[in-house]
Parts: structure tokens; C-alpha cells; sequence
């Protein structure tokens, strides 16, 4: 056996990133979380060649004070949690404090950000994890963080990226997660220099479903407003005339995240049992807010996958909520015919 090394500091983060970036369009679901974290009601989002070579997030939240900035940037630092109870309950998308040391360690960033209170913004700029400069910049309230040549030295992650539209396709589709999962969040999407996506941020989820899925998907929808064992489920299913061939369009947001959820999946499609036939799904927008100490969220670095301390409250929100909703689609048509 070779004997055993403690890895320097460099290797580590290196190998450290690679839990948290995997490809452009984690670095873009870590951003956006944070600018929904700083309170932003604009976001944009732009990026060049898949996300690979450029990536730009600016937002209007409330910015990184100047003596902070260097601290966001080290791993396991974060304004957002200090004591193991608050791990109990995480009311904020971000508690890591992983992203920006991850990103910073595998890219080229420049960062520009003030807070209300500061005169002058700041500028910064990490590469490969060190820090170059730290000056005052004019810029407005906010922050606009850009990230050039992602994984430019990882060669080995750099290879298993795909092509640069798959890659923007991903990232597209974090894009669109963030904005309906924030309807009072205008998200705004920029990809080779043409704009694809602006949603209002007017707070109505169909107005954001409508500007991420089209005409044509928002008026196949039902809505759905329901309250259940402390369980709130709100948001749009398909009717069942405009079922799908497969689960693409099922889309779940826990606490205002973008998750998987077996549970609600399972749910919802059992309401919908003898609505359908085989081999058609449900599509829908669906939000469910639970007690934040009802589920935890810290079971694996990218925070897709969630775990309810109890399943069976959610389980029967949901399907009694979709339940709901479709008899009440179904009542209108049944009073016309009776007519
Ligand atoms: P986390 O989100 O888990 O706290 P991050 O590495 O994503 O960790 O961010 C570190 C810290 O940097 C955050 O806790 C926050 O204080 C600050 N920060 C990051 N992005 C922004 C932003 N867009 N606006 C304001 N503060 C930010
Ligand atoms: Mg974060």
C-alpha cells in the first residue's frame, strides 16, 4: 500500500467543487438560489456557448457588504445558518455556504455587488479559487457575478461536458424552475445574446407558467388551491384532455424549491386514476408548502432530492387537492349538460 498523504488544500477544493458544480447549469441553479436568498425581484441570466465559456447572473437584491465578499467565497461560510438548530428548520434556498467557493474554484469570476448602506460597490475577482483584486466599482444595488471558462482546470470534468446546446438546455430548464418556482421574481434569460425567457415577477404563477410553457400548455390547465394537515398545495394541473405521454411536464416546488418528489408524483397521478388512460400522465405546476421542520432538505449537495419527516400528510393534500380540482372542472360541464 502507498503511503497515506493528506491532500493539500488546492486538491481538496478542487475535488470539493466537483460535488457541488457539475456541469454549467449547477453553477446556474446555485446562483439563482441566491439571488432569490438576497430578496431580488429581477434577475437576469446570460450565457455564451452552453453556459461554458460565459455566464453572467445579476440581480437587485441586497448585495454582499464589502468585508463580506472574501468570506462568501470560503467554503462553509454563509449568512444564512450559525447553530445546528438551525439546521431544524432552513427557511432560505442556500445553508452550504459551498456555492461560491466551489464555482470560484473551477472558474474565472468577477464579482461586482453593493449594499444599500455602502457608497461604493466592490469588485472582485477569483480565479481557480485565489483571489486577484478587491476594489471600489460604481454600480448600482445588487449584485452581477460572471463566470468564464468553467472547469478550465479540471480537464477531466471539462471532458464529460456535452455539447454546448445540451449543455444550454440544462441550463435553460434551471431557468425555468427558478421563475415558477418565484412567480414575484421577474427572471429574465439571455442565451448567445438573444433573450428567451422574461417573466412579469408580478406574483401570479399562470403569468410565469405562461411565459415558460406558452398559450398552449397554460390553457390546459386547472387550478388548484388546497390546505390539508397543515400541508398548503397550490398551483395548476393539466386537464385530463391534455394528459402527456410521459412525466417531462411534472413539475413540484417544495418551499418555493424545485424538487423531486416521489410522494407527490405519486399522489397526484392516483387522483387522477380513472381520468386518464394507461400510458398517460398529468402534467402540472404544483406547489406545496409544508413546515420547514417538516422536511429536510440537507440529504445530498445539490438539494433536488427532499425528504418529509412524515409522508403520508403530504400524500393526502395532494391528492385530495388535485381531486378536488378536477370535479370542480368536472361540475360546470355537468350543470351545462343538465340544462
Ligand atoms: P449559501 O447560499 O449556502 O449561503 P453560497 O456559497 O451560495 O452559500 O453563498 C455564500 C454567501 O454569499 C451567502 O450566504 C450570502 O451571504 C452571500 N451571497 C451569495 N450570493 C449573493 C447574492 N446574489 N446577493 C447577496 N448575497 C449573496
Ligand atoms: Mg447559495
Amino acid at each position: 500500500m502507498p503511503k497515506i498523504n493528506v491532500l493539500d488544500k488546492h486538491v481538496a477544493e478542487l475535488i470539493a467543487a466537483g460535488e457541488v458544480v457539475e456541469r454549467p447549469a449547477s453553477v446556474i441553479k446555485e446562483l439563482t438560489e441566491n439571488t432569490i436568498d438576497a430578496g431580488a425581484t429581477a434577475v437576469t441570466v446570460e450565457i455564451k456557448h452552453g453556459g461554458i465559456t460565459f455566464m453572467r447572473v445579476t440581480d437587485n437584491g441586497c448585495g454582499i457588504a464589502r468585508e463580506d465578499v472574501p468570506l462568501a467565497f470560503l467554503r462553509h461560510a454563509t449568512s444564512k445558518v450559525r447553530s445546528q438548530a438551525d439546521l431544524a428548520h432552513i427557511g432560505t434556498l442556500g445553508f452550504r455556504g459551498e456555492a461560491l467557493a466551489s464555482i470560484a474554484a473551477v472558474s474565472h469570476i468577477e464579482l461586482l455587488t453593493r449594499t444599500e448602506k455602502e457608497l461604493a460597490g466592490t469588485r472582485y475577482l477569483i480565479s481557480g479559487g485565489e483571489e486577484e483584486t478587491c476594489e471600489d466599482a460604481g454600480c448600482a444595488q445588487g449584485t452581477t457575478l460572471v463566470m468564464r471558462d468553467l472547469f478550465y482546470n479540471t480537464p477531466a470534468r471539462m471532458k464529460f461536458l456535452k455539447k454546448d446546446v445540451t449543455e444550454g438546455n440544462a441550463i435553460a430548464a434551471v431557468v425555468d424552475h427558478a421563475a415558477l418556482s418565484h412567480p414575484e421574481v421577474s427572471f429574465r434569460f439571455l442565451r448567445d445574446g438573444k433573450e428567451v425567457l422574461h417573466t412579469p415577477g408580478d406574483g401570479k404563477l399562470k403569468n410565469a407558467v405562461f411565459a415558460v410553457f406558452g398559450r398552449e400548455f397554460t390553457q390546459g390547465l386547472i387550478p388548484v388551491s388546497y390546505e390539508l394537515n397543515g400541508v398548503k398545495v397550490w398551483g395548476f394541473i393539466s386537464k385530463p384532455v391534455a394528459s402527456r405521454p410521459n412525466r417531462s411536464m411534472q413539475n413540484f416546488f417544495l418551499n418555493g424549491r424545485y424538487v423531486k418528489s416521489k410522494t407527490a408524483m405519486v399522489s397526484m397521478e392516483q387522483a387522477f386514476k380513472g381520468s386518464l388512460m394507461v400510458g398517460r400522465f398529468p402534467a402540472c405546476v404544483l406547489h406545496l408548502q409544508v413546515d420547514f421542520s417538516a422536511v429536510d432538505v440537507n440529504v445530498h449537495p445539490s438539494k433536488m432530492e427532499i425528504r418529509f419527516m412524515n409522508e403520508k400528510p403530504v400524500f393526502e393534500a395532494v391528492y385530495h387537492g388535485v381531486k378536488t380540482a378536477l370535479q370542480q372542472e368536472d361540475a360546470p360541464s355537468a350543470l351545462h349538460l343538465a340544462a
